[in-house]
């Protein structure tokens, strides 16, 4: 028998739908009160806000006589028109969020508008109204949800743990706050403070504030503006890196997203900076016209998509490229002898409930599509004045010495520097071999002895596959029956004995090889083969070293091997005083 459904039951179906989690409630409550214009707000939660959630504002208030109307469904003030459809500026507008919340929860509403000389309360549970009076409270609103799903077991069970259901929250009211830096912020778990923004507008405060300040040296800004696109931000020295991307937050337009492009801009931008499977840390506030996101896209997705995609990529990674040239970028030796101050013990805190989370960020992307002006907004908050962009040059270093045959030292003004020569050496043959692969000249030496080499069956058998790369790199390579080869030339900027070594390397490498026509496993494999064939530990003498970091500096990516190995480490005057008791 087909029956419709009792109005009590379709809502608390289409509240499911808003209404998964905990954190889908602080969201609404949180967007709630963002859209009230609020400078401040507090939120505060328990048992990962299954048993309890509050969230304060001193925004504009509802009015007493459209107070219960709040909790209708599709009730909003936000739109009235169907044509408001396409301006909408606010964070909500489908007037679902109270009406669901309500419908799976005890909720208590304050609210006081500062036309009116009283307050009132309203008291709902499982969408009925049990209480709406007059009370005295101050010009803003205060909701508090108790017993989330206490009347739908079955949604209770799909609920995590306190913990997994904080964390949730944690993540997402985080990455709000952030893009949100001129709204102060605070976030109570239980009875503890996770953090309070100052709702200055100041960006990196903000970022040292919720994501403490163990991030904050090593913290380089990104201020880069093409036309009218501009990205702002911090990303992390290429030394200090995470096991996951739970540090990458995106805000574009003011919104949070996520979004594999920018993910992907990040790689490329470190690409041989860090090693596999590390992430850097990247806030990036990114402001385009509203016409380059793809306006197709619907705007309860979470995942933003641009319009252009390889505009968008190439402009995020030359921003946070040119972010990593700065000296700043180079890995810092630091003095950690003090411990952790109080402060820090509570950051940690935060930082081990986010460290595991990152799957569902549940922020939604409203896209502004105006028709006639391209929406243009600068990121909001305060960023430093001049982002201090002195590439660092590799010239003004002063060679002082060398230490254990294996590192170089020198000094600048204000830093101590040691450069690894044999992640140096890696670096300028990497580089060169590619280049040299790439270019129709090749530069090689004609050897007084050839060299001869026998390889493995398989590889001999695979010689069409291999035989032109070894070729394209510089190498005069001949069969000289079966097994064997001989080579008559070499690349004319290797040591004899490194190309040697390279050459019997990239014969390993090329066993059990399928294909090598795609450019990235070659690369892989030149990179790996340089690797083995670069030995360090040699004693250098000065015009040695002079040549060495000539040639350190021509290259493309100098402050790292091509495995992420740096080449440089630094360590500041100031930490150097620090260590002697000086400052
Ligand atoms: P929506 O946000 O989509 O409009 P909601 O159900 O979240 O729908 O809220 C319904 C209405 O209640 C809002 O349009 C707004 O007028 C009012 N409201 C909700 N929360 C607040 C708040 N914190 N301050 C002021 N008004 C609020
Ligand atoms: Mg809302």
């Amino acid at each position: 028998m087909i029956k419709v459904l009792e109005k009590n039951i379709a809502d608390k179906i289409a509240a499911g739908e808003v209404i998964d989690r905990p954190v889908s409630i602080v969201k609404e409550l949180l967007e709630n009160s963002l859209d009230a214009g609020s400078d401040s707000i507090t939120l505060q939660i328990q048992n990962g806000g299954k048993s309890y959630i509050r969230v304060s504002d001193n925004g504009c208030g509802i009015a007493h006589e459209e107070a219960e109307t709040a909790f209708m469904r599709h009730a909003t003030s936000k739109i009235s028109a169907a044509k408001d459809l396409n301006a909408i500026e606010t964070l909500g507008f489908r007037g679902e969020a109270l009406a669901s919340i309500c419908a799976v929860s005890r909720v208590e509403l304050i609210t006081k508008t500062k036309e009116s000389k009283t307050g009132c309360k309203l008291v709902v549970e499982g969408s009925q109204v049990l209480e709406n009076t007059v009370t005295g409270c101050p010009e803003g609103t205060t909701v508090t949800v108790r017993d989330l799903f206490y009347n739908v077991p079955a949604r209770r069970k799909f609920l995590s743990t306190d913990n997994g259901e904080t964390r949730r929250i944690v993540d997402m009211v985080s990455r709000i706050a952030l893009s949100y830096s001129d709204v102060r912020i605070s976030l109570i778990n239980g009875n503890t403070t996770l953090f309070t923004t100052q709702g200055k507008g100041n960006i990196l405060n903000n970022i040292l504030t919720i994501y403490g300040k163990d991030l904050g040296d090593d913290l380089l800004p990104v201020d880069y503006r093409v036309n009218n696109c501009v990205i702002k931000g911090y990303v992390s020295s290429p030394g200090k890196s995470l096991a996951s991307r739970s540090r990458q937050i995106f805000c574009v337009n003011g919104r949070v997203v996520t979004s594999k492009l920018l993910e992907k801009s990040i790689d490329d931008a470190y690409k041989e900076k860090l090693f596999a499977g590390r992430f850097p840390v990247a806030f990036l506030f990114v402001a385009i016209p509203a016409i380059k996101l793809d306006v197709n896209i619907h705007p309860t997705k979470k995942e933003i998509r641009f319009d252009d995609n390889s505009e968008i990529e190439d402009f995020v990674k030359e921003g946070i490229k040119r972010a990593l040239t700065v000296k700043e970028s180079i890995p810092q030796i630091k003095n950690d002898l003090k411990g952790k101050k109080s402060q820090d013990r509570k950051q940690v805190d935060i930082n081990s409930l986010l460290s595991t989370l990152r799957e569902e960020i549940t922020d939604r992307v409203v896209l502004e599509v105006h028709e006639e002006k391209e929406v243009y907004n600068e990121p909001k908050g305060i960023y430093p004045k001049k982002p201090a962009y002195r590439p660092f040059d590799i010239d003004s270093v002063k060679i002082i010495g060398t230490l254990f045959n294996t590192y170089i030292l020198g000094n600048d003004d204000d830093n101590f520097y040691l450069i690894d020569q044999h992640a140096a050496h890696e670096r300028i043959f990497y580089e060169r071999l590619l280049s040299q692969y790439n270019a129709e000249e090749k530069t090689q030496q004609r050897l007084l002895v050839p060299l001869n080499f026998n390889v493995d069956a398989q590889v001999y058998a695979t010689e069409d596959m291999w035989i032109d790369k070894v070729r394209d790199l510089g190498y005069d390579i001949e069969n000289f029956g079966s097994k064997t080869y001989i080579v008559r030339e070499v690349p004319a900027f290797i040591d004899i004995i490194d190309a040697e070594a390279f050459i019997r390397e990239i014969f390993i490498e090329f066993e059990g090889k399928q294909n090598l026509s795609n450019k990235g496993v070659l690369e892989k494999i030149i990179m790996r083969s340089c690797k083995s064939a670069i030995k360090g530990g040699d004693h250098l003498e000065s015009e040695e070293i002079d040549g060495l970091l000539k040639d350190l500096k021509a290259c493309v990516n100098p402050f790292s091997c091509p495995h992420g190995r740096p080449t440089f480490v630094r360590m500041s005057k100031y930490e150097i005083e620090k260590m002697f008791k000086r400052v």
